[in-house]
């Protein structure tokens, strides 16, 4: 029998990682999580885990700094050639080591109609912005008619030259991507969309087709990862999956040094092992499949390239020495 002093306990209980972190599934991930044990490469990036409560110190709420440089709601505008338009609010799973986890799902909420209104009326005010980058909550999560509607507007601004979209519904939620959603995605400017993959098992049969039906629109299609421990922080998982990429005709852009995000430091490795994967990549496979190894300076400074570099510092005299792909040092006299 539970008495008074009990249920006071169980009110006062700390949150479990799954209460205190969105934890959100699709049918299609469950049927790929099934009978995965916990420590799986998949089952750790979407499933709750108990390291989560335990923050860093120099862990926050807005790893990247979208806050500092968001002039209107919804709008982040960091570089002078474009923006972020987070249209939705949500994502139809929960990445474990998500960089906005305080900022979207129950924390976040959705831009309605006057505050889209004016995030566009912001992009179409100021003629420098030349992409408009629709990222999380997951852009692909909005209806079909409300993301058309985006689009189009976006599409007739003049100076906007590009569209891209983040999205990590192309592995998630395949089938949701039939071909009249496909067919949203083509406008009159370009579109790009760049898939969040991060494991070659991710790719499963309904991923491939889904990504046959938008490269078959003329969408052109990105790759970008997360570096995480114990999901793809090994040099045959990384090269497995940017050559099934490439093989689906999705170019591998970035691989992303994980952000400092709230209980996320079980999925960091050091900077040096991140560069010691690219380097041991780095010319054993065709660099279509090579990423740019970037990390985004908390702050909200940007991303930068972290490596690794085989250029060596200028010498007084004589040749600067450079490092081939094979760890020999070469020289080049300017
Ligand atoms: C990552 C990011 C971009 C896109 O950067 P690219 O290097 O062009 O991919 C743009 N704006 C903000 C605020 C970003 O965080
Ligand atoms: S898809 Fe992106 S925004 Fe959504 S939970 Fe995963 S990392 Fe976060």
């Amino acid at each position: 029998m539970i008495d008074a002093a009990d249920a006071a306990d169980a009110a006062d209980a700390p949150p479990t990682a799954a209460e205190r972190y969105d934890f959100r599934s699709t049918p299609y991930l469950e049927s790929l999580l099934r009978g995965r044990e916990p420590d799986d490469p998949l089952a750790r990036q979407f499933l709750p885990d108990e390291r989560e409560l335990h923050a860093l110190s120099y862990e926050t709420a807005d790893p990247i700094g979208d806050l500092p440089f968001s002039p209107v709601k919804g709008i982040v505008h960091r570089y002078p050639d474009r923006v972020l338009l987070k249209a939705a609010h949500s994502c139809p799973v929960y990445c474990r080591f998500c960089f906005r986890r305080e900022m979207i799902g129950s924390k976040g909420d959705a831009l309605q109609g006057a505050e889209l209104d004016a995030a566009i009326a912001y992009i179409a005010s100021h003629p420098d912005i030349w992409e408009v980058i629709l990222t999380g909550g997951d852009p692909l999560s909005l209806s079909r008619r409300r993301l058309a509607d985006i689009l189009d507007r976006l599409a007739a601004i003049e100076h906007v030259g590009v569209l891209r979209i983040h999205s990590r519904v192309p592995v998630i939620a395949p089938e949701t991507l039939d071909e009249s959603y496909a067919r949203t995605l083509v406008r009159s400017i370009p579109v790009y969309l760049a898939i969040h993959a991060n494991h070659p098992d991710e790719i499963t049969e309904e991923v491939v087709a889904a990504l046959a039906r938008l490269s078959a629109c003329g969408v052109v299609l990105l790759g970008q990862t997360v570096l995480l421990k114990g999901v793809n922080d090994n040099a045959a998982v990384l090269d497995a999956l940017f050559r099934k990429l490439v093989r689906l005709k999705v170019r591998p852009y970035y691989l992303h040094h994980p952000d400092l995000a709230p209980g996320t430091s079980h999925f960091r490795v050091p900077i040096e092992a991140g560069q010691e994967l690219m380097r041991s990549l780095r010319g054993r496979i065709s660099g279509l499949c090579l990423p740019t190894y970037v990390l985004d300076i908390p702050g909200g400074f940007g991303k930068v390239p972290i490596g690794p570099s085989y250029v060596g510092v200028k010498p007084a005299f004589g040749p600067r020495e450079v490092m081939d792909y094979q760890g020999i040092r070469r020289s080049y006299p300017e």
